[in-house]
């Protein structure tokens, strides 16, 4: 029996999302349908709904998220209904080169459900990250699906999803931060927080937090920053370097999409040190650096999408970790909200009130 159910939908470029009736078909092969339980507001939704993604609307908003699975499609095995699981934009597909190579983590062609999910007069939705989880029920490829610890808090989990993975990914695996490193951190909102926490849990001794609010800055101490800039007031560069007796971090994660901020991170490292990109940048930006700094400080320049996580290793390691009391999901959490009030917690997160607005249902 295919479900009607209430869904956040972004019908065009700009527009508030509205409530709609969301038609979701029951899991065909390999596929299944999951009751949300919660779902992160996530600066990528407020891309979608801006056109800044693409031009395919009317999006199905919503992709971090947790929840139990409803039903299952032929040929599904890794599954069953009742199962505790955070959804992932990763569902790796085991054949394309990067998966031969062993290296699943940055796979070339994951996953996603191949039938549609659609408003009440049949026109096609297309689903935030091949997700689409602001609604009741979501309909996904079985290997978006990933089991986690049924005792942990679906609001906390479901971050996991996106942008803490991203952040904490950024530090633990595309980073490799090592216990005793130095490691800055621009931009302390969700990602930047994530960064954070990440380093410390790799063991970094020093964490810097970098940012223009001082609010953010004060977040970023709870999640294990040891030192923070405040950028607005002094040199990021200066400041790290004073921190690290002259010689800059070894990593520097870069957690704004912004050239300046790139150009500071940069700069801001030790020799042979990394800098890790996970801020998201627009189209139209450039970098400009000399080359022979590029080349005389040696090291490593890294691009990090979704914290280049494998979600059936590193989520349920990480829901481990969070039940143990070594990492405060639950601070990521700022406020709890009912579907229809998504349109607020864009503005919210605008004005950089908030790390994560969460919908419950
Ligand atoms: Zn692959
Ligand atoms: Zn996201």
């Amino acid at each position: 029996m295919p479900y009607e159910v209430r869904g956040v939908v972004a019908t065009k470029k700009g527009a508030p999302v509205t409530i709609e009736t969301i038609h979701v078909p029951d899991p065909g092969p390999g596929e299944a349908v999951v009751t949300i339980q919660a779902c992160g507001v996530c600066h990528t939704d407020l891309h979608y709904r801006e056109g800044g993604i693409n031009d395919d609307f009317p999006f199905l908003l919503g992709h971090e998220a947790a929840g139990v699975v409803e039903a299952v499609g032929e040929g599904v095995t890794s599954l069953t209904p009742g199962d505790f699981v955070v959804l992932n934009w990763r569902a790796v597909c085991g054949e394309c080169r990067s998966c031969q190579k062993g290296k699943p983590q940055y796979c070339f062609s994951t996953f996603n459900a191949t039938q549609k999910m659609t408003l009440s007069d049949g026109t096609e939705l297309s689903p935030a990250l091949g997700i689409g989880a602001f609604v009741e029920k979501t309909l996904v490829h079985a290997g978006q699906c990933t089991k986690v610890d049924s005792s942990a808090r679906p609001a906390a989990v479901g971050l996991l999803g996106c942008g803490v993975m991203a952040g904490l990914g950024a530090a633990m695996w595309t980073g490799e931060v090592e216990i005793g490193d130095s490691v800055a951190v621009f931009g302390c909102g969700g990602v930047g927080c994530a960064a954070v926490a990440g380093a410390k849990l790799a063991g970094a001794s020093t964490i810097i937090a970098v940012d223009l609010d001082d609010r953010k800055l004060e977040l970023a101490k709870e999640f294990g920053a040891t030192h923070t800039v405040n950028a607005s007031n002094e040199d990021p560069v200066v400041a790290i370097q004073g921190f690290t007796n002259g010689n800059g971090a070894d990593v520097c994660i870069e957690a704004v999409g912004n050239p300046k901020v790139f150009e500071q991170a940069f700069y801001a490292r030790d020799l042979a040190g990394t800098v890790v990109q996970v801020g998201v940048p627009t189209p139209e930006m450039k970098i400009e650096l000399p080359f022979i700094e590029l080349f005389g400080r040696g090291g490593r320049i890294k691009p990090s999408w979704y914290g280049d996580c494998l979600p059936s290793r590193d989520f349920p390691m990480l829901v481990d970790l969070y039940l143990q009391g070594r990492l405060d999901l639950d601070r990521f959490v700022t406020e709890t909200i009912d579907l229809s009030e998504v349109e607020d917690a864009f503005h919210r997160m605008e004005r950089g009130e908030v790390l994560r607005s969460v919908v419950v249902l």
